[in-house]
């Protein structure tokens, strides 16, 4: 058992063939089993096992009956059928009389239910042998085995062994796809059997062949082989990851960038400033400008919390770049963050220094748009602040010099290489500015060849915001104080984690991803809070209050407007989903509530609470949560006691994997098969030291011992 014959000869590289080819495979069930990504044998035999059933050990019946029937658990035998009896079929089809099928082996006998199937009487021959596969257990007639999984003994391979068990979906049973993989497995896997990792890697660390982890993975023979198959799996996995970033990006390294001059230095800067900057903006202000004056093209990562002040950052980029006479431009995902950086552009750099600013969003008519590009082209502008417009092939720049993407996760890295190009000649430096901490695991992979300089510091005099987890009884006191808060002139934001009642969780894909054995509501299935529910809960309760609504549903137009209305202070409190946008600053917001809590994340939950407390006035956060789940409880309790955004996401990443971390997905980096960033975190280090190491002495992997690396490689970046 668990034995696959491989190393057929075939010609056609087996891995990319239509499954069409299979026997029992025809245009239906293609079309089902595509509904699971599998399309081709390469693709279904990375549909690896969710878990497996340890099927070797065959029970006899009289030992099962015996010893307290197994105690529920489901138990393999073999018995010989002595009877079927199957109800009379009734006219609408299904009886509520069972077929029963009276089975045994030499030390006992008991039968099998099966409600509903009398189709099922021809599956069984009296006198034969079966496999079955199921709990026993005891009811008027005797023991029992209900709706038992079986096969004739002859042809039951899923018996006796380590059995996958795999994702389903309509039309689809283990069975088949049990068989489907024992059909992949024996015609031969073609490229999929060829080594590509380098031999010295393989070495090193004891890596089983790929044939070998494949045929394993499904049908392991031993629990040794089964541990390493996985263990090659997830290696090369993320190692096909690390180095596929490090592959495309290559050529955006050591291209000949710009040499700025060394003014101004960074506390010639800092006098533009209204504020003394904190120790840790100081520290990457030198950093970037230490990049900036070197030729190399710069590419740095600038992580920092929500309210940490990167921007001044970024300004000071700005403002050394327009100092060598180039210029620079800055990207943020949405309008309204992008007036925003406007508007401080304009006041610091333009006001303090004479330098010239710009604006491009869609939203701008058309003349407008079309006399700061051609600004723009002539060299009128500086520093041009913008959306994804900037991106725009005729936006055309002079000379550009220095670029700036503010949270990055929302764009990908080609949206980040299209602006490079704009650069005319040189390279421009390139900032990348992220408001999401990212704990080391995931930098490692994320941003393998960035560099990264942190701001781990807070302007001084910012009032940490108060946290609270409170259940759904204290409601009433909840927004009883935040209509004080209202009537004291301030804002608040309410978050929910739907958009209407009974409505998919729209808003948060993240949630999506979350592992299945993870329901935080402990299986309970109340109605969840929505934004459009409460929106007119809370009209009602906050008569005399001017209430907007904001969710992923609405035209994007329609978001901006309702974003804006609260930025300019014309309403006083804002139902929302996630949407509310990162980095938007409303200083006179105080109060974040967040109802059905335990629906998020840690760190987004972090993140919302970022949205106030950008004020003087103390703030305050409020997640009410009815579940009483642990999970939910550390997270609230992790929140109030923290504000350490880098720590929240290390913690975020222990309690519920990356799949849960402001979606792991935004930041473009494929979906996971097997590996588990926060599980395998021990092979995410060595791998990415051999990526980097790998890198450092071939950059291009031109040795022979690399070339099937490469060709994967350039495989995969085709793909895209
Ligand atoms: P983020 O890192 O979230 O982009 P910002 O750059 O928007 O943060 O800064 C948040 C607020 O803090 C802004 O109003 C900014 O003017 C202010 N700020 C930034 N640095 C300092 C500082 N060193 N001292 C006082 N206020 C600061
Ligand atoms: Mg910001």
């Amino acid at each position: 058992m668990g034995k696959t014959t491989r190393g057929m000869p075939e010609a056609t590289g087996g891995a990319a063939a239509p499954l069409t080819a299979f026997s029992g495979v025809g245009p239906k069930k293609a079309e089902q089993l595509a509904a699971l990504g599998i399309t081709s044998v390469e693709t279904l035999l990375r549909h690896y096992p969710r878990r497996y059933e340890d099927r070797r050990q065959v029970r006899r019946v009289g030992d099962v009956l015996a010893g307290g029937l197994g105690e529920g658990e489901a138990v393999v035998l073999r018995v010989r059928v002595l009877s079927v009896s199957a109800p009379p079929f009734s006219r609408g089809g299904r009886s509520r009389i069972p077929l029963r099928v009276r089975a045994e082996d030499d030390t006992g006998a008991l039968t099998l239910l099966f409600f509903g199937a009398t189709w099922l009487r021809n599956a069984f021959s009296e006198g034969a042998d079966y496999w079955v596969y199921g709990p026993v257990r005891r009811d008027l007639s005797g023991p029992v085995m209900v709706h038992p999984e079986f096969e004739r003994a002859e042809e039951g391979k899923d018996y006796g062994g380590i059995v996958p068990v795999y994702g389903l979906t309509a039309g689809v049973t283990q069975k088949f796809l049990r068989g489907l993989v024992r059909q992949a497995l024996d015609g031969g896997i073609g490229r999929l059997a060829e080594e590509f990792l380098p031999p010295e890697i393989v070495t090193r660390h004891r890596l089983a062949p790929p044939d070998f982890a494949l045929g394993n993975i499904h049908f392991p023979e031993n629990d040794g082989a089964l541990r390493s198959a996985q263990y090659r799996l997830v290696f090369e996995e993320l190692f096909l990851l690390q180095t596929g970033l490090l592959w495309v990006r290559r050529r955006e390294r050591g291209e000949g960038g710009i040499a700025f001059g060394r003014a101004p230095s960074v506390s010639e800067f800092e006098d533009l400033l209204p504020f003394a900057m904190t120790g840790a903006q100081r520290r990457a202000t030198e950093e970037v400008y230490a990049d900036m004056e070197r030729p190399a093209a710069m590419h740095r990562l600038l992580q920092g919390d929500v309210g940490s002040g990167k921007t001044a950052v970024a300004m000071a980029g700005c403002c050394k770049a327009a100092r060598g006479g180039h210029q620079s431009v800055v990207m943020a995902p949405t309008e309204i963050l992008a007036a925003q950086h406007f508007a401080e552009f304009s006041k610091t750099l333009g006001e303090g220094a004479g330098l010239r600013t710009g604006f491009l969003a869609s939203g701008l008519a058309a003349k407008e748009k079309a006399d700061v590009k051609e600004r723009l082209a002539a060299g009128e502008i500086d520093v041009l602040v913008g959306t994804h417009s900037v991106l725009e092939p005729d936006v055309v720049f002079a000379r550009l010099g220095f670029v700036v993407t503010d949270e990055q996760h929302r764009f990908g890295v080609a949206q980040r290489l299209r602006l490079r190009d704009k650069g005319s000649g040189a390279v421009p430096d390139v900032l990348v500015m992220s408001a999401t901490p990212i704990p080391r695991t995931l930098a490692l992979i994320l941003y393998g060849d960035l560099d990264v300089s942190v701001i781990d510091e807070m302007p001084p005099g910012r009032k940490p915001v108060e946290t609270r987890f409170v259940d759904g009884t204290k409601r009433g006191a909840v927004y009883d104080f935040v209509e004080k808060q209202l009537r004291k002139g301030r804002q608040a934001y309410v978050v929910a984690p739907m958009i209407a009642d009974a409505d998919a969780e729209e808003d948060m894909p993240d949630s999506r991803d979350a592992p299945e054995n993870d329901n935080p509501c402990g299986g309970e299935h109340r109605s969840l809070p929505s934004a459009e529910g409460l929106f007119a809960e809370l009209s009602e309760r906050f008569r005399g209050f001017r209430v907007g609504l904001l969710h992923g549903g609405m035209k994007q137009r329609e978001k901006e407007a309702a974003m804006l209305a609260f930025v300019s202070g014309e309403t006083d409190l804002l139902c929302a989903t996630v949407v509310i946008e990162v980095g938007v600053n409303v200083p006179n917001a105080t109060v974040m509530v967040v109802e059905g809590a335990e629906r998020f994340g840690l760190a987004q939950l972090h993140q919302l609470r970022g949205r106030v407390g950008r004020g003087a006035e103390r703030s305050y956060c409020v997640l009410i949560s009815d579940s009483r789940a642990e999970l939910a409880r550390r997270r609230g309790e992790t929140l109030a006691e923290t504000n350490d955004g880098f720590k929240i996401a290390e913690i975020d990443l222990e309690l519920r994997g990356p799949g849960d971390l402001f979606g792991v997905r935004q930041h473009g980096i494929p979906e996971l098969k097997i590996a588990d960033l926060a599980k395998h975190l021990k092979v995410v280090q060595a791998v990415s030291e051999e990526a980097k190491a790998l890198f450092a002495a071939d950059p291009e992997l031109t040795a022979r011992e690399h070339a099937p690396l490469r060709k994967k490689l350039s495989q995969l970046e085709a793909i895209g």
